[in-house]
This record gives structure tokens, sequence and C-alpha cells, in this order.
């Protein structure tokens, strides 16, 4: 789950972070009377949870309020990556003189958590990373959930900021930041850019945090913050039915029992030259109605080309999915082939259900694995 700047600069500011104080609108009337209450000159924000606002043209210094109703306007109107804007984050305005880039995140391939800082923030730190990977330094906690100082740490800090007084200032933001890491689940916590102002101080001029949307429920605190314009309307369906629902790329819909089954299936898709569009673990003992849900939320994605069922019957009954199947052929009404692998508890009753209803089973997962890439390739 992502949140807005002006909701992760709120738990920053809790943090004991340097946020730039400032307060968010909705209307200009709002926005006019919070830049009173901070004062001449401020900046505008566009509130929307893409990155690149900045090259957009969503952020906007004004110095008076003739310049703030324009800018307010024209923020309003703008459209960042699709996303229409809401709400207008005013802050105080500070002279940058220069950007430094600082991030907790997950390192999924080292099973890490790292620290990333670069001299060169204030742009996309993807770019940097390809551009100048060796303005990019790394700090791995190494399982630890907080930052040990030792000399590994000191140069670190010492190859990104400058002077003892910014090296002290930038640890202190790295601790703070990683404690909000872990107190909150994220999969990350980024400050760009990290600004040095004109009296030399660090201070947050962007905040972003995701928070790892499995572990949610332990902070029940969170779900205010949610934007549900911004989520993929599939997954939340899925999770409503309990469905393990991920999406892909590409263009086999899948649905299949268990999730191990589940990875087997799409990696043999990936073997044969298809491509998944779902992952898709309906859980064992499926009722009828799971399937019709599962079809459902597939169908929603128009790339998807052809639908591969894939069961394998211990508690969960092929007839239970056979009926599934047909009950959402009837009520969903789609031209989408269906390609059924399914053997185990009650295989022979659902062959001969689907069979009535012409639509025809292979026997074993290779056979349907290709079926199903072939239709979707024409
Ligand atoms: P992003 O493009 O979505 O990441 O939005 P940011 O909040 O990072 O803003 C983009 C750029 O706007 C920053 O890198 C700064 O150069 C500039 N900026 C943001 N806030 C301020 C501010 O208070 N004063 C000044 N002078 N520039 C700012
Ligand atoms: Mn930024």
């Amino acid at each position: 789950m992502k949140i807005h700047e002006y909701q992760a600069a709120e738990l920053f500011v809790r943090a004991g972070l340097p946020a730039l104080s400032g307060e968010v609108a909705a209307e200009l009337s709002e926005a006019i009377a919070i830049a009173e209450r901070i004062g001449y000159p401020v900046v505008l924000k566009a509130q929307v949870l893409v990155g690149g606002r900045g090259k957009a043209g969503g952020i906007k210094r004004v110095t008076n309020p003739e310049e703030l109703r324009s800018a307010f306007v024209q923020l309003k109107a703008l459209k960042i990556k699709d996303c229409l804007v809401e709400k207008i984050l005013v802050v105080r305005a500070i002279t940058i003189q220069k950007e430094f880039y600082v991030g907790v995140a997950v390192d999924a391939a080292r099973h890490d958590v790292v620290l990333i800082a670069s001299a060169a923030g204030g742009v996309d730190i993807e770019e940097i990373a390809k551009t100048n990977p060796q303005a990019i330094r790394k700090f791995y906690l190494g399982g630890n959930p907080q930052i040990n100082e030792g000399p590994a740490w000191q140069a670190f800090i010492r190859s990104v900021f400058d002077d003892l007084a910014q090296q002290r200032q930038g640890t202190q933001i790295f601790q703070r930041l990683t404690k909000i890491f872990f107190d909150y689940d994220c999969s990350l916590a980024e400050i760009n850019p990290l600004a040095v102002d004109d009296q030399g101080q660090l201070c947050a001029a962007d905040a972003k945090i995701n928070f790892d949307d499995n572990a949610l429920f332990r902070h029940p605190d969170l779900h205010t913050l949610r934007d549900i314009r911004y989520e993929e309307p599939d997954e939340m369906e899925a999770k409503k039915y309990g469905l393990s629902f991920v999406r892909l790329n590409g263009n086999i819909g899948c649905i299949v029992n268990g999730a191990g089954l589940a990875m087997a299936t799409m990696d043999i898709i990936n073997l044969v030259g298809g491509e998944p569009a779902n992952f898709l673990d309906v859980g064992g003992s499926s009722n009828p109605e799971k399937v019709i849900h599962a079809l459902r939320i597939i169908l929603y994605n128009k790339n998807v080309k052809a639908v591969l069922i894939n069961i394998f019957g211990g508690i969960t009954r092929c007839d239970d999915i056979a009926r599934g199947l047909i009950e959402a052929q009837r009520q969903l009404k789609f031209s989408v082939p269906l390609v059924v692998r399914l053997i185990g508890t009650n295989e022979n009753e659902a062959k001969v259900l689907l069979n009535e209803q012409r639509i025809f089973t292979y026997p074993t997962m290779r056979e349907a694995i290709g079926q199903a890439v072939e239709l979707a390739h024409r």
C-alpha cells in the first residue's frame, strides 16, 4: 500500500524526522489560509501516488496569493501519469543548496534490508542507478533491525555526506527512517530529496512510504490512510473472496488450487513460451462460488486470451470446480476459451459435467498448458 506525501510527512514528523511543516488543501480558500499561516513563499505540491511529480509540473513555488491562486488552479487541472490531483500540499518553501537521496528498502535478492544513500539526489534514483551507479551507496543491515554504527557505517555515511555535522544528522535521519521502516512493516521508506537548506540543515523535502500489504493487518491504524483510487481493483476484489491473486503482465489467466501448483503452472507456462496473466490460488475445498469469482476477476483483464484451470483434487473436489466453471460460463457469458486439466477426487464426474457443456479436459498439465499457450498466441 502506498500513501500520499503529506501522510508520510506526518509519520516522519511524529518520528522526529525533519519534514517541512505544511498542510494539505482540497480547496483554494484552504490553501490560501494555510499559506497565510506558514508565511510566503510556499511550495504547492500535487498529491498523487506516482513519482516524477516535479518533472510533470506538479510542484510550484509561489510568493503571494495571486501566484498561489493561478498555481493552485493549474495543479488541479493537471493529470500526472493518468492520476487526477485532488489534494495539494502547501509547505514552507526553502532555498535548496543540495539534494541527497536516502531510503530504506527490502533487497529481496539478498534477503536483507538495505539503506541507500546518494549525494546525487533529487531526481529519479532508478535513473542514477543506471547512468551513475557509483553515486549510489548501500549499507546492509545484515538482519539487524537497527544500524550498527561500527566502522562500516562510518565509511558509508562519510562517503555520502560532506561534513561532520551533516554526517551526524544523516546518521540520525537514517536511524529514525529505519525505525519507521520496521515499526510499520514498510517495503520502502524514502526521502528524495533530503535537502540542504540555506542554513546548512538537512530537511525532508519529500516523503514516501510503501507498506507491505501482507503485514497491514498488524496496523489497523493505517487503514484510514488508504486511497483506494490507486489500488488494483482486481486484487482488492480477490481479497474479498479469500482468493490469493496477483496480477501479472501476460495473457493466460490461471486458476489453480494450491500455491505450489500455481507457481509450478506459471513456471511451465513460461517454459513453453507463454506468459501468465495472474497468479491465483483458489485454495482447498473450493466451492463453486469461489471459481465463479475467480473467473470474473481474471476476465476483468482484457489482455487475457485463454484461461487455464489446473486442479489437483485432494480435499478440493473436481466436480465442485466443474460446477463453478459451468455456472460461471452461464452467468458471465464470455468468449475467452477455457483450457481445463483436473485430476483427483471426483475427476470422472467433473469430466462428464464439463463434456456435456462442450468444455473438454486435458489429461496432463503439460498438454493443457501447451494448448493454453497456443490459444494465447493466436
Ligand atoms: P517528486 O518529483 O514527485 O519526487 O516531488 P518532490 O517532492 O521530490 O519535488 C521535486 C523537486 O521539487 C525537488 O527535487 C526540489 O528540487 C523541488 N522542491 C520541492 N520542495 C521544494 C521547496 O520547498 N523549495 C524548493 N526550492 N524546491 C522544492
Ligand atoms: Mn521526490
